[in-house]
């Protein structure tokens, strides 16, 4: 038996989450069994975990979108017991069981190795939160916008993305401004590495499609009038990463900062991205996230805690990561 946290549908369509335990039997098919040695929260769980939003769709279902740990048996090729392994997405936690538990089950496709020296508990302060956050500042260099001392907007920033993509763009010599609306969090921002602090407030009410020109690069978990008002403020032939939706998936806005002002929108997915792309992010956190930086942005909790924390990150008031260990 093993301790999970295992999610139901009630008769009224609301969720049921609880800690409970499993056996082996119950875990779905995979042919890697594994060890869960650390996992976290993300935006995501938090939805499933609340039943806020349909993200869980098979049931009864294990949430945790993120793990890191061993495996334990193996009839995958490339995975033996005792290999050392990070999962992200890939619908894990939503149509497979996940890792907010002490095991898991899991295709040996979808895991790539820890790196060399990244503890399983650094590995899930990062998580999918900061792996994305990776693949947005990836995203911003290979289009030619990270170049040093460019001005780079990072909206959302105390969340989990926001927090890893200050961190990461100010190593790269960016000068990083960090959107809140926790202006109380300033002090925080800025040791992690941000130049400047504003308030989120200036970004999150309608505006125009074209504003003054500021922002060489955007990094945006937000959305909505945020993201539509990042663009109107980016300055030709300026790059903007979207990844995500705290504030609303609408996009209020106009061709216009596209065809008059070339800029260009990338949108950043972690769930399905490929198996190269991944290894290339986790190989760059490991070696460009600071890991004072790191431990700053994490708070860690035990698996009891998960049900009555998960609303939190949904109400936009959890301050980095939040990094489950398992076994506590
Ligand atoms: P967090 O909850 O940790 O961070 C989100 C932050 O957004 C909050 O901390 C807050 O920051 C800000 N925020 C919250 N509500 C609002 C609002 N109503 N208006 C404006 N800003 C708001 O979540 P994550 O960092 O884990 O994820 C951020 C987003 O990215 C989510 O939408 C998530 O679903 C998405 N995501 C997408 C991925 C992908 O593959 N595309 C992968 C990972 C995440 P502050 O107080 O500093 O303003």
């Amino acid at each position: 038996m093993f301790n999970a946290i295992l999610l139901n549908k009630n008769d009224d369509g609301t969720t049921d989450a609880r800690l409970t335990q499993l056996d082996d039997a119950q875990l779905p098919d995979g042919e890697v069994t594994v060890r869960v040695d650390y996992s976290t929260i993300n935006f995501k769980d938090g939805l499933a975990i609340t039943g806020k939003s349909p993200v869980v769709r098979k049931w009864p279902m294990v949430p945790g979108i993120d793990g890191a740990g061993e495996v334990i048996a193996s009839s995958h090729p490339e995975w033996k017991a005792g290999d050392r392994f990070i999962l992200n997405g890939w619908g894990v936690g939503e149509v497979h069981m996940g890792c907010l538990a002490q095991r898991a089950r899991l295709k040996g496709d979808w895991l790539i190795p820890l790196p060399d020296g990244m503890p399983a508990r650094s590995a899930m302060a990062i998580g999918t939160a900061g792996y994305t956050a990776m693949l947005c500042a990836m995203a911003l260099e290979e289009q030619g916008a990270t170049r040093d001392g460019a001005e780079i907007l990072v909206t959302g920033a105390s969340g989990g993305v926001g927090s890893i993509a200050t961190a990461i763009l100010s190593a790269w010599g960016c000068r990083v401004v960090a959107s809140t609306g926790k202006l109380a969090e300033a002090d925080y921002l800025k040791a992690l590495g941000a130049a400047e602090v504003i308030d989120r407030a200036e970004l999150a009410a309608p505006g125009k499609p074209m504003q003054k020109e500021r922002w060489a690069g955007v990094v945006d978990s937000v959305g909505s009038h945020t993201l539509a008002n990042a663009l109107a403020q980016t300055r030709y032939g300026g790059v903007v990463a979207a990844c995500g939706l705290a504030q609303g998936m609408d996009l209020p806005t106009s061709v216009a900062p596209f065809i008059l002002r070339g800029v260009r929108l990338i949108g950043v997915d972690s769930v399905m991205a490929p198996k190269a792309r991944r290894l290339a992010a986790w190989q760059r956190l490991a070696h460009d996230l600071d890991p004072a930086k790191l431990e700053r942005i994490t708070q860690e909790i035990a698996l009891g805690e998960v049900v009555a924390k998960a609303p939190l990150i949904l109400e936009g008031k959890v301050r980095g990561r939040l990094v489950v260990n398992v076994n506590a």
